[in-house]
């Protein structure tokens, strides 16, 4: 299974998705069941996230597992840092190890609802760099090591130079790839390329890319992740929020014409957040390809 850095070497234009691990028994069967039919699509790796909204962190290793030994696609686990001590990391990487999983997105994450004063001791990590510092430590040739980027600033950070600065840092302690935030307005993306590349960041930049099927969804999640929302999203989606397939259909032209701006001005790959479905990302897919 080649590793997404090898991959990198070799492709100029990756396609990826991002599955989360299902909390019920049910939609953990939903997802088998799907499985097969995103692999149909060719992605170059699958992702798979880590406890993100509450999610069982258990699974993720499980599905990166299953994606790579019965689909032969290369998985990319997350793995966050925070709630867990360094002991704990350490087993995870190596189980990682174990189960055959080279590539891992390392995060931060942030504290959960049910313990959101949560706070790092000097068993745990702070940052994300330090948990890239911390695999490339203790399995320095085993994993392709990506990290999160936000073309818009990470919602926490005063500007987005600084913030720029810190993900430089990522990628000095270790970090190959880097895989970003949603976003609508495709100039946030590629002046974000041009700071971290004025910064000497030279690693790939992969747009994370979300297809809008839920205008009210999408308000109350950009809220809370920082991403903006421009008025031309606003304009297009607000009228037809209740019409669930015009704003389907919105949603797929919407995204097909991001996504073909994006590559054509030199995108190097586009990370399609699937939300464990099929739909929209099979049509957005061929359309893609058929341009
Ligand atoms: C592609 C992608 C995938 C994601 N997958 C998951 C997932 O699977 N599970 C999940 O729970 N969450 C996930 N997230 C969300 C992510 O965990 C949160 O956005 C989190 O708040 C930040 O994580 P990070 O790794 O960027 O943290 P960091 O890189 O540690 O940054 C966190 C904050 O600290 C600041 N900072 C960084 N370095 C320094 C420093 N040296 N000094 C001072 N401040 C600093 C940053 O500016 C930022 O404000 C994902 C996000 C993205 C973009």
């Amino acid at each position: 299974m080649p590793k997404i850095t090898d991959l990198l070497k070799t492709k100029k234009i990756t396609f990826s998705l991002e599955l989360f691990p299902p909390k019920t028994d049910e939609g953990y069967a939903k997802l088998l069941n799907i499985l097969p039919l995103l692999c149909c699509l060719k992605p170059d790796f699958i992702s798979c996230t880590y406890g993100a909204g509450g999610g069982s962190r258990s699974k993720t290793l499980d599905i990166a597992q299953l994606i790579q030994e019965n689909f032969h696609v290369p998985s990319l686990a997350h793995l966050t840092c925070v709630l867990h001590t360094k002991d704990e990391i350490k087993n995870i990487i190596e189980e990682m190890k174990n189960r055959g999983i080279e590539n891992v997105l390392a995060l931060r994450g942030d504290p959960p609802r049910d313990n959101p004063h949560w706070r790092p001791g000097k068993n745990n990590f702070q940052y994300s760099w330090e948990l890239v510092a911390f695999i490339k430590e203790n399995l320095p040739d085993h994993f392709s090591i990506g990290v999160a980027g936000f073309p818009e600033g990470h919602v926490l950070c005063p500007n987005r130079e600084l913030d720029a600065q810190y993900l430089k840092n990522k990628v000095d302690n270790g970090a190959d790839f880097v895989i970003t935030q949603l976003f609508f307005n495709n100039q946030d993306y590629f002046d974000y390329a041009a700071r971290l590349k004025k910064l000497g960041v030279t690693k790939r930049i992969i747009p994370g890319i979300l297809p809008i099927t839920d205008y009210p969804a999408l308000v109350r999640f950009t809220n809370l992740c920082g991403a903006s929302i421009p008025p031309k999203v606003h304009d297009i989606f607000k009228p037809i929020a209740d019409n669930p397939e015009k704003t389907l259909k919105a949603g797929i032209d919407f995204c097909v014409q991001q996504c073909q701006e994006l590559l054509q001005k030199g995108a190097p790959g586009l990370h399609f957040y699937a939300l464990n479905k099929t739909h929209p990302v099979d049509v957005i897919i061929n359309a893609l390809n058929h341009a």
